[in-house]
């Protein structure tokens, strides 16, 4: 035992994210009959006559979340929208309205605040949302960002991550990493920066991963499609912060195991050749990176004729039994156990 934990401390690290989340909240039984889903999904339901809202928060704290020596103000609120707006997609619900609260310290002009507000103002118009709120106050420093969106979604076509069957299929949109490693650039650049101010940022042939970074977008247009062909996922998570960390998710809720296929993992071709530059495993920045808001989601195998000629749909995998765990299979023909967090060294 350590001195703090003998005087009844413990660190909050000692629990992770989440588990911390489930200590935090172990004691709040819902009571009321029109809480459809609390805690634990993308979004919350609330019953709300025909059709159900779907409420999601995120916030984000400089110098954690983002920093703005390589953000632009206006590419930060675009940002922040859209990521709450993929948390609503993610429950096969559309967003209609968002809160935006700020915390500012006295650095901030009102320029700036102006540039982060024409993010705002150009996610609110891309997405078809209202801004109807929020909160404004000072901090001692740096600034903090917290979003909060309101979606609508008839009851019987919300999808939850917990309803992955055995036999599933695994499907993942767009491609994964590009993200991470367009972060992994701009952090570069800005050492280099550092080091030597006058040297001009070499960007070149790294425009879709730092695109992917810095304007990234929810992807309302597969909710459409899914509406349109008649396809109700059986779960689905929007990636947030992997797909490792999100299969995890869903095969937690929903008691199953999976396999993910290397092979399916679809990822940009500029994406895999960054990764090499970087002496980093392709596979590993898609399966770990994070930040990409493409949607994993499964679904029942008769429904594959709905997705196998989609654009921009991949199937990456197959849901196993519990029992079986959660295994990738690598292209060389090797069965590895995911990892959720960190690097797999293969
Ligand atoms: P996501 O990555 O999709 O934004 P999170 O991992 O942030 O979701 O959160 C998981 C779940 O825990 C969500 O239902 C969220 O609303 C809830 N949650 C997170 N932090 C807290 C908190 N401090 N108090 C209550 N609920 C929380
Ligand atoms: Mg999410």
């Amino acid at each position: 035992m350590n001195a703090s934990e003998m005087q009844g401390r413990t660190d909050v690290n000692t629990l992770g994210e989440f588990g911390l989340i489930e200590h935090l909240t172990r004691e709040f039984p819902l009571r009321q009959p029109s809480t459809i889903k609390g805690i634990g999904d993308d979004a919350a339901v609330i019953e709300n006559g025909d059709l159900c809202t779907v409420v999601s928060t995120d916030m984000l704290v400089e110098g954690i979340h983002f920093d703005l020596a390589y953000t632009p103000l206006k590419h930060l609120g675009y940002k922040s929208v859209v990521v709450n707006l993929s948390d609503i997609y993610a429950m096969n619900a559309f967003p209609k309205q968002i809160t935006v609260s700020i915390a500012i310290s006295n650095r901030y002009s009102v320029e700036a605040l102006d540039e982060l507000y024409a993010g705002i103002r150009a996610a609110c118009d891309a997405y078809n949302v209202d801004l109807v709120g929020g909160d404004t106050t000072s901090s001692p420093r740096g600034m903090t960002i917290c979003i909060t969106a309101i979606g609508q979604c008839e009851k019987d076509l919300i999808v939850y991550r917990n309803g992955a069957k055995k036999g599933d299929l695994i499907c993942v949109t767009g491609d994964l990493g590009a993200a991470y490693l367009g972060l992994q650039m701009l952090e570069r650049e800005q050492r280099i920066w550092q080091d030597n101010p006058d040297l001009q940022p070499d960007l070149e042939g790294q425009k879709y991963a730092i695109g992917r970074q810095l304007k990234p977008e929810a992807r309302r247009d597969l909710v459409e499609v899914f509406r349109k062909n008649g396809l109700k996922p059986t779960s689905m998570i929007d990636i947030s912060d992997g797909m490792a960390s999100e299969i995890f998710h869903i095969c937690k809720q929903s008691g199953v195991g999976a396999l993910i296929e290397e092979e399916g993992v679809p990822i940009n071709q500029e994406a895999q050749l960054l990764a090499l530059k970087f002496k980093l495993d392709p596979i590993t920045c898609a399966l770990n990176g994070g930040e990409d808001y493409e949607l994993l989601f499964t679904i029942d195998p008769k429904d594959t004729d709905k997705v196998r000629f989609l654009p921009d749909i991949y199937i990456a995998g197959e849901i196993l039994d519990a029992a079986d765990g959660i295994k990738l299979n690598t292209k060389g023909g090797k069965l590895h156990d995911l990892k959720a967090q960190g690097w797999v060294h293969f």
